[in-house]
């Protein structure tokens, strides 16, 4: 199953080597959290390069990109397809490991991490939500918003499990605990893929074009569960997308056009996003 990869399986990419470290000075003059940052950010990678193949066939998928996402906000990444926005979430959620540049994760460098600290660290401190769900298909909604800690190995505390049950009920699936994922709609699969990318509180949920399969009306339905995440119980979330609809629920939106950074704007409506970025077709 995907899923099980995204928190079990080491990701084959991790053994391609790991990017050169950089001086120590170069990272002390930008802590994560440093006394000059506007807001702490929860992620961020600094000069982040990661590039396929080689000779003629070489794809700079990522370009020197520098981001950081901020703590409790929901930040779109935005960019046309081939931008490079799914390497740079899988890069930024320990799934790849970038060709040069650095990554972090709080403050632990994931980019020095070896894959089994990777795994541990996607299953306890990252949740996802993809595009195509990605619910285990043999388990029922209570089964899969619980996955994470079953691969954990533990059980859910007291606190976590009334945590869970107000996820429960908040994203309408009470009544709808033990069906299995082919007896749900599009729209109540996403949800119960939000209830368990929360169900651990993790420090940042992913969401790659978490409303590409849905009808416009259910996707906003979504969109504006994982804005209330943000708003209501201080959920960092960062999420890909080339949808200006879907962007323009976000704090803040940063497009990406050929591997690079090109524009870090604040909560913008679907017309403006959609300006940007044709603006920034045509440029190209
Ligand atoms: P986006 O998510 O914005 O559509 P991607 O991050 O998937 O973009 O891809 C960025 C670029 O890197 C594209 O040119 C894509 O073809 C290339 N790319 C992505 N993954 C691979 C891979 N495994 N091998 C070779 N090229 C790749
Ligand atoms: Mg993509």
């Amino acid at each position: 199953m995907i899923i099980r990869s995204m928190y079990e399986i080491r990701p084959a990419a991790r053994s391609a080597g790991r990017p050169p470290l950089r001086s120590v000075g170069a990272m002390q003059s930008t802590p994560p959290g440093a006394p000059s940052a506007p807001s702490p950010v929860v992620a961020r990678v600094e000069a982040l390069a990661k590039t396929y193949g080689s000779g003629t066939g070489r794809v700079a998928a990522l370009d020197d990109v520098s981001i950081g996402i901020r703590r409790g906000q929901f930040t779109a990444i935005m960019g046309p397809s081939g931008s490079g926005k799914s390497t740079l979430m899988h890069i930024m959620a320990g799934l790849d490991s970038p060709t040069g540049g650095r990554a972090w994760l709080g403050d632990t460098e994931i980019s020095a991490l070896g894959d089994t600290e990777l795994t541990v660290l996607r299953r306890r401190r990252v949740g996802f939500v993809f595009q195509a769900f990605n619910l285990v298909p043999t388990l029922d909604v209570s089964g899969n918003i619980l996955l994470p800690f079953e691969l954990d190995g533990r059980r859910p505390s007291a606190e976590e499990r009334a945590w869970i049950d107000r996820l429960i009920d908040s994203l309408g699936l009470r009544d709808r605990l033990r069906h299995r994922p082919h007896q749900l709609s599009g729209g109540q699969q996403q949800r119960v893929a939000i209830a368990r990318a929360l169900a651990t509180r993790p420090d940042l949920v992913f969401a790659d074009e978490p409303t590409g399969n849905l009808d416009s009306r259910t996707g906003r339905e979504v969109l504006a569960l994982l804005s209330a995440a943000s708003q209501e119980y201080g959920q960092s979330i960062a999420m890909v997308t080339h949808d200006p609809v879907a962007a323009s629920y976000a704090d803040r939106i940063l497009f990406l056009a050929d591997g690079r950074l090109v524009e870090d704007r604040g909560r913008a409506t679907a017309e403006q996003i959609s300006a940007f970025m044709l603006a920034m077709e045509s440029a190209a």
